[in-house]
């Protein structure tokens, strides 16, 4: 088998890794593709990452009338010419398997590119502008796809002379497909539409899904804009392969977390909206944050009191948990202050004398005693919360398929 693998040909204003595998399996007609392509995501956390730090992996089958460094400059061909000047593209060839180990250091780690050297050193490789992009390379070609959570993304692309204006595809459509069998992350709770791009590069939309069949069949309802070309891909997204259960003392920079702790203090707000509460476990405590665009997610995160005993995903940036979701697993029991007590003797409203003072009439001086709080139940329940699909990471599991 032939095993290639390409990254980092795009930058966050456009260009599209996606789109260029899609001419290198037309370029090369001669050989076999085996199974999907593979939409590899890695560690959204990468500080130069592109939005969505997604790698390419292709597999075809072994054919001896080229060699490894004809086809690697055939490719080469594409990538110079589609890709972004401020990329720094990566292509590996190898007929081997790579260790799996390498994709999870790549999803769950920061990796440079010395450390994967040993790695592909008996591959074909090349690198360009810095070859940052044989990490990804090498890891989308290490993951063991047969072996994971799995589900499928088909990209629509444009035409060329519509690259960079904006797509004409309607929440109608939009909402037909979101019904399709396995299908998630089409469209945010509250209708806005979270499958269609707005960076100028060539994807028209992503349909997300756990059934090829249910996607394929999706692609004749999506409009009025038509896709030029489309292409399945098999990838990672929504496996939280990302995450590493771990706990609150063990945790560094860079990598994202599954931790068991408790609420530490009330959830605050500040100027912007972004919603903060700290969590402790074993004396150890951290800022977790839900920041503005995950919308109604804050509203749930509001409505953790201290005590409350919860398990957060998310990534750690700067000391700051950036929650991807959480759940509470037993709930702080909750209270709240009762309206100040009716005088017994002329039942007017009495006031309030000072903390644990207790209450006092104005009328007939009249005074009672504190009345005990009252318990309330929690304005949550034991699911899953997370932010809409818009403000998900590629990776994150949602709670749809959560089990
Ligand atoms: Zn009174």
């Amino acid at each position: 088998m032939i095993r290639i693998g390409i990254d980092d040909t795009d930058s966050l204003e456009g260009g599209c890794t996606t789109y260029l595998s899609s001419k290198v399996i037309e370029e090369l007609p001669e050989l076999s593709l085996i199974g999907e392509p593979r939409l590899v995501r890695l560690n959204p956390n990468v500080p130069w990452k592109t939005r969505g730090n997604g790698a390419i992996a292709l597999s075809f089958k072994s054919d001896s009338s080229i060699t490894d460094e004809e086809l690697l400059n055939r490719i080469l061909t594409i990538v110079k010419s589609d890709s972004h000047p401020s990329s720094q593209p990566g292509v590996v060839i190898s007929r081997k398997k790579l260790p799996t180990e390498l994709y999870w250091k790549g999803v769950r780690s920061i990796l440079s590119k010395d450390k994967i050297m040993p790695f592909i050193e008996k591959t074909t490789f090349k690198g360009l502008r810095g070859g940052r992009g044989l990490i990804g390379a090498a890891c989308a070609i290490a993951w063991d796809f047969k072996k994971s959570d799995t589900t499928y993304e088909l990209l629509a692309y444009r035409k060329k002379n519509k690259w960079g204006t904006s797509r004409n595809i309607s929440k109608d459509t939009v909402n037909t497909v979101s019904r399709l069998d396995g299908v998630f992350s089409c469209m945010d709770d509250d209708g806005k539409i979270s499958m269609v791009p707005h960076s100028p590069c060539p994807v028209l939309w992503g349909l997300r899904g756990t059934n090829s069949d249910s996607l394929l069949n999706g692609l004749k309802y999506l409009g009025p804009e038509k896709a030029e070309k489309s292409l399945l891909f098999l990838t990672n997204q929504g496996s939280d392969d990302h995450l590493q259960e771990t706990s609150l003392s063990e945790i560094e920079d860079g990598i994202c977390v599954k931790l068991r702790g408790k609420v530490y203090s009330t959830p605050y707000s500040i100027q912007g909206g972004h919603r903060f509460f700290d969590l402790i476990d074993n004396n150890k405590t951290i800022t977790c944050a839900a920041y503005e665009p995950s919308g109604d997610f804050r509203i749930k995160v509001d409505k953790l009191v201290q005590g409350d005993d919860i398990v957060v995903c998310g990534s750690l940036s700067q000391g700051t948990l950036n929650l991807e979701k959480f759940r509470v697993l037993r709930f702080e029991n909750r209270y709240v202050k009762p309206p100040n007590p009716l005088c017994t003797k002329c039942q007017a409203r009495t006031h309030s004398v000072g903390k644990d003072a207790g209450y006092k009439c104005r009328i007939c001086s009249t005074k009672i005693s504190k009345p005990p709080y009252k318990s309330v139940l929690p304005e949550l329940d034991t699911c899953w919360y997370e932010p809409p699909s818009s403000a998900r990471r590629h990776l994150s599991k949602p709670v749809a398929l959560m089990d």
